[in-house]
């Protein structure tokens, strides 16, 4: 869909794609919108019955039904396929969860096993063992730093491999591209949820995974106000993709598309901005006492390190760090007095907005195949778009809370 403009850098795709003259504006007026605007529909109205008839076989990106979407979507879809080099389109979904959901139902059958990753985001986990185990899909869990070792698991009912890189509470960066050699030599699909770099910083496509998702709840829509997810498939697979999202009667408001695409015009700059502050504060953060580790991909100590150096185009707003003293009952309790406090950051879930989150996190509660342990409890930070130097004054005094506690 966009082989001719291959050639753009991702920031110029950002503010260019999916700004077609038919979405933006009307013939026989000048020019458009800058922004394409909102289309709502459910009705489409024909001319006539043969007008009616002939619509059915012509509805990709033509207004067929409400629910294949309006140009509002389209524009949001092709804006994302255009950042996913090798992509052949993409899906949108009410939110993260029924695009990892739609993706996967596409994709398997009873009978099949599924390889998901250890450290996966836990709804997804879920959708494995409440939905698709009751429908005769078996889901092995493996170690997030498994690589090339996955061929170990893969057996002749393998069909697909799901990853998660880095995992977002404990930030392992996985290597794709050993996992994605092992299922392309036996015929297996990839699929990857890439919400912590979206494709402006990993490009999964472009190393060999078939299917990209990403919450665009988190960076793409940018401001905590809107829930959607989207699917970008490669040519093998768009179509599986394409049609359970059809049959599941999947798709998203003209409304969050719209407030998706506006957002998704300053991701670049928000991006820098959240990767530059998050990592002033976890470069502090390391060298606290009270502090163990700091899990974010772009410090040494993070395991996947290394990977993430050879495989990434930078690091965003979201990490973890691991405190001193253990976690029984007084270790927690001094860690939400860490937490409760802070002047800064929001208590509560999701990521990716202008502002500041904190958040107590428990990894060994959702790990089957490799045992979480740490030196403490760990605390997840959303660094959002205040001055750092605030948000560091603030841990600091939380820091010190936390001391007083233990
Ligand atoms: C939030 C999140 C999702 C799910 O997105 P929703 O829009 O909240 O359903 C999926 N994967 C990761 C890594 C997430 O953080």
């Amino acid at each position: 869909m966009n082989e001719d403009k291959d050639d753009l850098q991702p920031l110029t795709h950002m503010v260019q794609a999916g700004r077609r003259a038919e979405w933006t504006g009307m013939p026989g007026q000048p020019g458009g919108i800058v922004n394409p605007p909102v289309w709502r529909a459910s009705t489409i109205l024909y001319d006539n019955v043969a007008h009616l008839r002939s619509a059915v076989h012509d509805t990709h990106e033509r207004l067929f039904y409400g629910r294949k979407g309006t140009p509002t979507a389209w524009s949001l879809a092709d804006a994302l396929t255009s950042l996913e080099p090798g992509a052949e389109a993409t899906a949108l979904f009410p939110s993260g969860v029924a695009a990892i959901a739609c993706a996967l139902m596409g994709v398997l059958r009873p009978g099949d096993e599924l390889l998901m990753v250890d450290s996966a985001y836990d709804p997804t986990r879920n959708f494995c063992e409440k939905v698709l185990r009751p429908f005769g899909v078996d889901t092995i869990y493996y170690d997030p730093m498994i690589g090339s070792g996955i061929a170990d698991l893969c057996t002749d009912r393998t069909r697909a491999i799901f990853m998660e890189s880095p995992g977002s509470l404990t930030f392992e960066v996985q290597d794709v591209p050993a996992i994605v050699a092992v299922a392309k030599s036996r015929d297996i699909v990839t699929l990857i949820d890439n919400t912590w770099a979206t494709s402006l910083y990993f490009q999964p496509l472009s190393h060999g995974v078939d299917i990209s998702i990403l919450a665009c709840t988190k960076y793409i829509v940018g401001h905590s106000d809107v829930m959607i997810g989207s699917v970008t498939a490669n040519a093998a697979t768009w179509e599986k993709v394409r049609s359970s999202a059809q049959y599941f009667g999947q798709m998203t408001s003209p409304d969050d598309a719209w407030l998706a695409a506006r957002g998704l015009r300053t991701l670049g700059v928000r991006l820098a901005q959240h990767q530059v502050a998050a990592l002033e504060v976890a470069r502090w953060l390391a060298q606290q006492p009270e502090v163990a580790r700091v899990l974010h991909p772009a410090l040494p100590e993070c395991p996947g390190y290394e990977i993430w150096k050879r495989d990434f185009n930078g690091s965003s707003g979201l990490f973890s760090f691991v405190l001193t003293g253990g976690s029984g009952a007084k270790a927690d309790k001094a860690r939400a007095v860490l937490i409760d406090d802070l002047a800064h950051f929001g208590i509560g879930y999701s990521w990716g907005g202008f502002e500041s989150l904190a958040l107590p996190v428990d990894p060994q509660r959702y790990r089957t195949a490799t045992r979480w342990e740490a030196e403490g409890l760990v605390v997840r930070l959303s660094i959002g778009l205040e001055d750092p130097a605030d948000l560091i004054a603030d841990l600091a005094s939380g820091l010190k809370r936390w001391r007083s506690a233990m």
